[in-house]
């Protein structure tokens, strides 16, 4: 099949949706990649580095378009790049359309074949191709938090991991799944003292096992939340309801009895945020200042470390572009219903019932 992967041009994006490593994995494979010139600049990967693992270098994301069958990309296509669509081509990327009717009015009348990373699933009920990304952001926001705690950035001046004779910051993460337990794991490396709130009693032994005594996990109820906000100098909401707007969990009530400098990072904040007083923001100014705390709610977190999230990225995506890649849309969606869950629009029509459900049209 002839792959095509043009540079990304959603703004401040720097991901690529193929790596030189999975370039050279397809090219094994018998297939011909065509890659935009410049498309890697942003994460260190040279033109060079994709020729020798095997692509060709086009100049321009027109020619992307035309020559290949698939295109592989990590944004939802902009405008520019639906039009660039022709019936039958394959798209395989992050699509989430049901906020989104514009980029899905164009994906439809563009009659290509939609697939979306975030709706492909796995045997245990998890969305794979979502899951690396929620790692990065979870990783990620004990960092975040941490800078936000120092004076200069608003913060009220504590150091996570406390020194000898002074206690510890007192981190709260709200949520123990997959962003959640990467924070806690992280902010437990820092020094930090980590309690995780979370509602599902199965995951509860699971990190429980899992933390062996390193971290408080405990059931989440309005009552645990209000005890332990009081208290917590970095609160980290990693809530997910599938299919559904976060919950506010954390109120502007229990927000005021956080002490002044306090912050909060709300990861989920991609899903409406978990917290009464998010409102998204963006890596260039990444922070606001409300009831007196530092509110850090950057909806693309992984973005800023373009580089280890595309490699992250590709090891969840490249399993599932081989399939497609070797056996044909048709074949691949066939034997692989987790696959076929990813199918969002197909020849000119919503094939996703959430998807059409949200938008009000025909499935
Ligand atoms: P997940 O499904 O793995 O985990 C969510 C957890 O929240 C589950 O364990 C669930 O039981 C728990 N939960 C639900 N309601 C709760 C409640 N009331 N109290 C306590 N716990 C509760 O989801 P995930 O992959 O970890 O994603 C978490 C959020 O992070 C999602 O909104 C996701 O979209 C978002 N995310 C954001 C970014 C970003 O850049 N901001 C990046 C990746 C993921």
């Amino acid at each position: 099949m002839h792959i095509g992967v043009p540079t990304e041009i959603k703004n401040h994006e720097y991901r690529v949706g193929l790596a030189p490593t999975s370039v050279r994995e397809l090219a094994h494979h018998g297939h011909r990649i065509s890659v935009q010139a410049g498309a890697g600049a942003g994460i260190g990967v040279s033109d060079d580095d994709y020729r020798a693992a095997g692509a060709e270098i086009l100049p321009d994301a027109g020619a992307v378009f035309a020559a290949a069958e698939m295109i592989v990309k990590v944004k939802e296509p902009q405008p520019a790049e639906c039009a660039m669509l022709r019936p039958g081509q394959l798209l395989f990327t992050y699509l989430h359309l049901a906020p989104d009717p514009v980029q899905t009015k164009g994906l439809v009348e563009s009659g290509a074949i939609a697939i979306a990373y975030e709706t492909v699933t796995d045997p245990n009920g998890g969305l794979p191709l979502l899951a690396p990304m929620s790692e990065v952001a979870g990783r990620m926001a004990p960092q975040a938090g941490a800078h936000c705690l120092e004076k200069a950035a608003g913060g009220r001046g504590v150091l996570l991991a406390g020194v000898p004779g002074v206690t510890a910051g007192r981190v709260l993460v709200i949520g123990g799944g997959v962003a959640g337990t990467n924070a806690a794991r992280v902010a437990v490396g820092m020094g930090a003292e980590v309690t995780i709130l979370e509602r599902n009693v199965a995951r509860i032994r699971q990190l429980d096992d899992y933390f062996n005594g390193r971290v408080r996990v405990l059931y989440s109820t309005v009552d645990s939340l209000e005890r332990l906000v009081v208290s917590a100098d970095l609160v980290i909401g990693a809530v997910l309801v599938p299919g559904a707007a976060a919950p506010k969990l954390v109120t502007r009530q229990m927000l005021k009895t956080m002490p002044d400098g306090a912050v909060v990072v709300d990861i989920a904040i991609d899903q409406g945020g978990c917290m009464e007083t998010s409102r998204p923001t963006t890596h260039a100014e990444p922070t606001y200042i409300e009831e007196g705390i530092v509110h850090y709610c950057v909806a693309n977190m992984p973005g800023a470390v373009a580089r280890t999230s595309t490699f992250a990225l590709n090891n969840a995506t490249l399993p599932f572009v081989l399939a497609l890649a070797d056996k044909g849309w048709r074949r691949a969606l066939a034997e692989d219903r987790h696959l076929r869950n990813g199918l969002n629009v197909h020849s000119g029509r919503v094939t996703y019932k959430a998807v059409s459900d949200a938008l009000g049209l025909p499935f």
